[in-house]
């Protein structure tokens, strides 16, 4: 087999699915070999050195043995426990729509820091306190732009002309808002409020320090969270799983 048996990496958990008495098949992202799926023999012993640090989340620093069909883990270490996520149910509701989200736009064995390094900083953020559904709007338009499909919020997908500060409307067929003549017009537009907009663009331009700042009431909420939802479902021809379990939980509090 070609290239080394062993290599170390780190990654975060995207999945893991557990197997037999006491094992699990994990799924991490990596740095530089992409989406790695792998067995940790042992993971559901306490102490164990294969999987024991290999929870959900978990940012970790794998050794791993190449195998003919699967790969193994042969020894993980905890760099980051991210236990926030795991104990606050809205919390562990927005990182598994951030998992999944990772998980439908990387590949395997494909090397991708950049979305690596989004992921991880995102998971941190909400795991230490931030805005949950903050950080995974801003991760969702991060995450567009960086595979090819960065929202059009600056001039109307549709005719090209400039977007002004005001009330507009949202089509993901047309890659993002198209303006107030465009709009009524377009089957399936949606009204997008001038304030979404310019939360959208902030949260575009990644400021989110002046995002955070702004008040954002429920409505404010809802109207950005459905574009970047909308618009990722457009991409990817379908909605995320993740997503119903994310308005269930908010239901239930
Ligand atoms: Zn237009």
């Amino acid at each position: 087999m070609a290239g080394p048996r062993y290599f170390r990496t780190d990654g975060i958990v995207l999945r893991r699915v557990d197997v037999g008495e006491a094992d699990a098949i994990v799924t991490l992202l990596t740095p530089f070999h992409g989406k790695l799926r792998a067995l940790a023999r042992g993971a559901r012993r306490p102490g164990s050195r294969g999987g024991g640090h290999l929870d959900l989340f978990t940012h970790v620093t794998v050794q791993v043995a190449r195998g003919r069909n699967l790969d193994k883990i042969s020894q993980a270490d905890t760099l980051a426990a991210h236990a926030g996520l795991r104990t606050d149910l809205l919390r562990y509701s927005v990182a598994c729509a951030i998992g999944e989200t990772a998980d439908r736009f990387s590949q395997e064995a494909h090397e991708d820091h950049e979305l690596y390094d989004s992921v991880v900083r995102t998971l941190g953020a909400v795991a230490d306190g931030g805005d949950p559904e903050l950080e995974m709007v801003a991760f969702g338009l991060r995450l567009l732009d960086h595979s090819g499909y960065r929202p059009h919020l600056a001039a109307c997908g549709r005719c090209g002309d400039e977007l002004t500060r005001v009330d507009s409307f949202h089509s993901p067929a047309h890659g993002g808002v198209i303006c107030p003549r465009c709009g009524p017009v377009v089957p399936g537009a949606r009204p997008l409020s001038a304030n979404a907009l310019a939360m959208l663009r902030l949260l575009q331009s990644d400021d989110l320090a002046t995002a955070r700042r702004v008040r954002r009431d429920a409505e404010l909420r809802r109207e950005v969270e459905a574009f970047v939802r909308a618009q990722t479902a457009h991409v990817l021809e379908r909605d995320l799983a993740s997503l119903a379990f994310l308005q269930r939980v908010r239901q239930l509090s």
